[in-house]
């Protein structure tokens, strides 16, 4: 018998997520109109993103990970990722770089079926994981297209020291800006830079509001499903705009609501029944099933309360936000501090922290098998973080983009198996 914890409610969707969607569908359409109106691109990474820089000059960001898992939930990733392994990538690299490769063979075609712009400029935003560059060694030979690297040191001491920023503010300064400056035809306005990161810190207080609204009990949002809507606008293209500032504060007015009426997270199928369970998740999620994987935690009465995937273009939560008096520095030091960049024991950290500060019942990995810079440590991550805190860890397996690896009948029996031990635990504290 299929239980479900749902409640009867119809599905509806939040001003916010109807904002954000058009938000999205707007700047596809942008792209799409780019041979038309002019504006140029600059195709470029999540992790250590310089979307108000590129702003400052009237550049589009392109964002190929967007792109990849926007296509797998659309349905149309197992298609390109065959063709880029009959081209010769093999099973074992990066979905998202197979997704896009075979995305761009089939014409270029973005996931809202509208055409996507060959890049202008290839920014290489280098940020703890190695596929980056490979990459984008590939995109440069498709499409012919100039690159510009920048460096960010690994936080392998788990700091950022006054070198490091220095490092990383020299290429913005020799390497990075006068690339911008050649493609866009413009001369580099710092002080507009400045009012684009005044609206990045404004935008950044808000996210950081409504990720840390789960520490109420029941939680008003799901911090990785839902999350992952939350984090769209300031991990993409709107970083530093207007429009994210608005979509913020509305999103944040929206959560603010549900903690005062006592309300859980709003699930693909309506308001979440009872909270049974809080879990931490680390890991990113899967795209192909997205919807069928948060329903089988939404039917257990699983919330997801905090999660390390949300940080991935951005850790703000334990106090940065961007600076507009100091905007080399405070880019440089945002590139260094996103999750992809911090170091195992930081991660541990991390972890640790948010099972003991949202009041969590344990931690869950999703491993995912394509994705190295996630997966690597893992199980001891796992480990360290359950001695540290005494609360059980479980382990999932999935993929990004690549349906062949999200198995529902294996995920759902290991994630009953995990929420039972939650309860024995429980049980057992109680005796
Ligand atoms: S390996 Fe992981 S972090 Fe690196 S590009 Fe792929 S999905 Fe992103």
């Amino acid at each position: 018998m299929v239980t479900t914890n749902r409640s009867a409610a119809p599905p509806q969707k939040d001003s916010s997520q109807l904002r954000q969607k058009t938000m999205i569908a707007e700047h596809y359409a942008r792209l799409a109109r780019a041979g038309e109106t002019g504006d140029k691109n600059v195709y470029t990474f999540v992790p250590g993103n310089l979307t108000e820089l590129l702003r400052a000059f009237d550049l589009l960001p392109v964002l190929p990970e967007i792109n990849a898992l926007q296509s797998a939930m659309r349905g149309k990733s197992r298609e390109y990722i065959a063709i880029a392994e009959k081209l010769g990538h093999s099973e074992d690299v990066c979905t998202y770089v197979k997704c896009d490769l075979g995305m761009m063979k089939s014409g270029n075609v973005g996931p809202t079926g509208e055409p996507l712009p060959k890049p202008d400029l290839l920014l290489l935003s280098y940020t703890g994981c190695f596929t980056f560059m490979k990459w984008f060694e590939i995109l440069r030979q498709e499409y012919d297209a100039p690159v510009v690297m920048l460096h960010v040191p690994y936080q392998s001491e788990g700091k950022i020291t006054g070198a490091m920023r220095d490092y990383v503010v020299k290429q913005l300064r020799e390497e990075v800006i006068p690339a911008l400056e050649k493609i866009s035809g413009k001369r580099y306005d710092e002080d507009r830079l400045r009012g684009l990161l005044a609206n990045s810190a404004r935008a950044e207080d808000d996210l950081v509001f409504v990720l840390e609204s789960a520490k109420h009990t029941p939680s008003p949002i799901d911090a990785y499903f839902g999350g992952v809507y939350y984090i769209g606008p300031i991990f993409t293209a709107f970083r530093g705009t207007e429009e994210a500032v608005d979509y913020y504060r509305l999103l944040r007015s929206e959560v603010s609501e549900r903690i005062e009426r006592g309300q859980g997270p709003v699930t693909p199928d309506g308001e979440m029944g009872k909270e049974r369970f809080r879990v931490v998740v680390e890991g990113p999620p899967n795209w192909t099933s997205f919807h069928q994987f948060w329903r089988m935690f939404a039917d257990e009465g699983a919330v997801v309360v905090a999660s390390t995937y949300t940080k991935v273009g951005g850790v703000y939560d334990t106090g940065f936000r961007h600076d507009p008096d100091h905007p080399l520095e405070t880019l440089a030091e945002y590139c260094m501090g996103c999750y992809t960049n911090l170091s195992l024991p930081s991660r541990v950290e991390m972890l640790s922290r948010y099972v003991r500060d949202y009041s969590a019942d344990g931690l869950l990995v999703n491993s995912i098998k394509s994705c190295n810079s996630f997966s690597a440590g893992q199980l001891l991550m796992m480990r360290e973080v359950e001695s540290r805190t005494g609360k059980p860890a479980g382990f999932i397996e999935s993929d990004l983009v690549d349906p062949r690896y999200f198995s529902a009948a294996n995920i759902k029996n290991r994630l009953e198996s995990y929420f039972q031990m939650i309860e024995q635990r429980r049980a057992g504290a109680g005796a």
